[in-house]
């Protein structure tokens, strides 16, 4: 603890102090503060001073903090609460996005065409059109063609990925310029899709197949990739967001993220705490494992750490390659799904990566995948002594009932994503009708599995689904989309409450990164990370939720975010918010 933390604390603990003695940074008063601390929850009042919160309390016990540089936020009781912690995001593949047309939110495939139609307009110069999002349930047949996409970008190559990032949507140009035709043999793991009448590549592309078009595509340069970077981590700070758990990226190797992580670092522009995992691979355990160590030795501070293993034990439900107990329900002649890993094998690289001391994730889709984690979970428990492991399991779309228990038993954290659940017509088309409705009755049961006593923690997944907290949130304690459908919500008995979610954003987010001492809630001592909110989540409706704005946001005491509207606070001294 800083020499100045402790003095902090001492005066604290004796009493109140001569205001020239103890200036906070940035004191906010008269706000509704929820702190997520157990013993406390509630607070008006919380003064900053050299990155740390050095008060929480009463708006009156405020004043020895309030200095003549101090800035002062009168919150005129907005909710505050810590700054969110996205347990499982792909930061960048989605800074990547956001140079792409974003297709999520269309429905339609004259909607869809519309978008992308109009994005190739705006961006004339671009060599290729690419894209992201696009909803198998908008395409007759359930797979896009390339007459589809020829239809709005004709001049140029066009590639769109599905919102699952496992099939693609090829135009004629692209498919030509990969060479793709009706003679060309399927890669190991994917498939092009072909007409059945003429044996031609439809357009669509699934799994590996993707990656015939994906390699013709222009790789950025460094500075275009950093530059989408820091308008991610600026995108994040408007969200809230000021921590992330970066579950690694397919497409970039890992050295070029790290570089742009390292390079936002020293420009003092790492407004977003990131710590990273890397990708376990089946081929090369040993070599991941001592790239991970070296890693981590690298960078294990507050900003940046790195240093933590993936592995995938399956795929997902909608393309059917996620590994379940039984055959899955809409044609059991598809089988159960493979798991991409021996059970064997799997268990002897989770205990080995265990026995390196580091922490373990595993993607797990499937009743059967997430199973085969809690196994190799607890094949490490039992190998290896160690105190404090705190393996994850991160997806856990559906699961049977007999594994509830072992999250708490093996001290396994399950990290979800409360929009994965999102029922909109895509779930119920695809996803529900392949699972059958008795998986689907277990499906994102974050009320049982906080029942059974894990510690769960939420995430967004993004740029599979968009990294806003408040969607999340909304879907969370509703299981509804954000038109409120189906009324009711989808199995609403799995929906949890608004201080769980947000304790799941918080708290538990810290404490999957061995970080709940120093940050995650609002605790003298801890890390300043704090938002302030337009809406009172604890007072409104849940509908509210969804039109909640964030006014301010703070990583290690600075404010890195700060609402552009008439009456919001101004840089320096006393200001009101709103
Ligand atoms: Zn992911």
């Amino acid at each position: 603890m800083p020499a100045l933390l402790a003095a902090l604390l001492a005066a604290a603990l004796v009493g109140p102090v001569a205001p020239a003695e103890m200036p906070a940074d940035l004191l906010l008063v008269g706000g509704r503060i929820w702190t997520a601390e157990e013993n406390h929850p509630w607070a008006e009042a919380v003064a900053v001073q050299g990155g740390r919160i050095v008060y929480v309390g009463p708006t009156a016990g405020a004043a020895p903090f309030r200095g003549p540089k101090t800035e002062v936020v009168e919150l005129e009781g907005r909710l505050v609460t810590p700054g969110f912690n996205d347990a499982h995001i792909h930061l960048v593949e989605g800074a990547l996005s956001l140079d792409q047309v974003d297709l999520i939110e269309e429905q339609s495939l004259a909607a869809v065409q519309a978008r992308i139609r109009a994005f190739a307009a705006e961006t004339p110069r671009s060599a290729w059109v690419l894209g992201k999002g696009w909803l198998y349930g908008s395409f007759p047949g359930g797979l896009p063609t390339r007459e589809q996409l020829d239809a709005v970008v004709r001049d140029r190559p066009a590639y769109m990925e599905c919102y699952d990032y496992h099939s693609g949507w090829a135009n004629s140009k692209a498919l030509a310029l990969a060479g793709i035709t009706k003679d060309t043999k399927d890669p190991e793991n994917g498939a092009i899709v072909r007409d059945p009448k003429t044996g031609e590549p439809s357009g669509a592309l699934k799994e590996s197949a993707r990656d015939l078009v994906k390699s013709k595509i222009p790789v950025l340069d460094e500075e275009a990739r950093y530059a989408l970077l820091r308008r991610a981590l600026r995108l994040l700070n408007a969200q809230g967001i000021t921590s992330v758990q970066d579950a690694g990226s397919d497409s970039a190797p890992l050295t070029s993220e790290v570089s742009l992580f390292e390079r936002a670092l020293r420009d003092g522009a790492l407004t977003v705490r990131i710590l990273a995992a890397i990708q376990m691979r089946s081929r090369d355990v040993d070599g991941s494992i001592a790239e991970a160590r070296r890693l981590r030795a690298h960078h294990d501070d507050a900003l940046l750490r790195l240093g933590r293993v993936k592995g995938y034990v399956d795929g997902v439900i909608e393309a059917h390659t996620a590994a379940m107990l039984e055959p899955y329900a809409d044609d059991p002649s598809l089988g159960r799904g493979e798991p991409n890993w021996a059970p064997e094998a799997l268990t002897a690289a989770v205990v080995a990566a265990d026995k390196a001391g580091l922490q373990v994730y595993l993607h797990a889709i499937g009743d059967r995948g997430v199973r085969m984690a809690l196994d190799a979970h607890e094949a490490a428990l039992a190998a290896n002594a160690r105190a404090d492991r705190r393996g994850r399991i991160e997806h856990i779309e559906t699961i049977h009932p007999d594994d509830y228990p072992r999250f708490k038993r093996l001290g396994v954290i399950a990290s979800m994503q409360p929009l994965h659940a999102n029922p909109d017509q895509n779930n119920f088309d695809v996803w529900s009708r392949n699972a059958g409705p008795d998986r689907a009755s277990r499906g994102f049961s974050w009320a049982n599995i906080e029942r059974a006593g894990a510690r769960l923690v939420f995430g967004s997944d993004w740029p599979v689904v968009t990294a806003d907290v408040f969607r999340g949130l909304y879907c969370a304690v509703t299981r509804k989309t954000r038109e409120g459908t189906p009324a009711g919500g989808w199995h609403p008995e799995l929906a949890v409450s608004l201080e769980n979610a947000l304790r799941h954003y918080t708290i538990d987010g810290a404490y999957a990164s061995f970080e709940e001492a120093e940050k995650g809630s609002i605790a003298v001592g801890k890390r300043a990370d704090l938002v302030v909110l337009s809406e009172d989540l604890f007072k409104a409706p849940p509908e509210a939720i969804l039109k909640t704005k964030v006014l301010l946001t703070v990583m290690d005491g600075k404010v890195v975010y700060r609402v552009q509207s008439a009456g919001a606070i101004a840089p320096k001294g006393t200001s009101r918010i709103g």
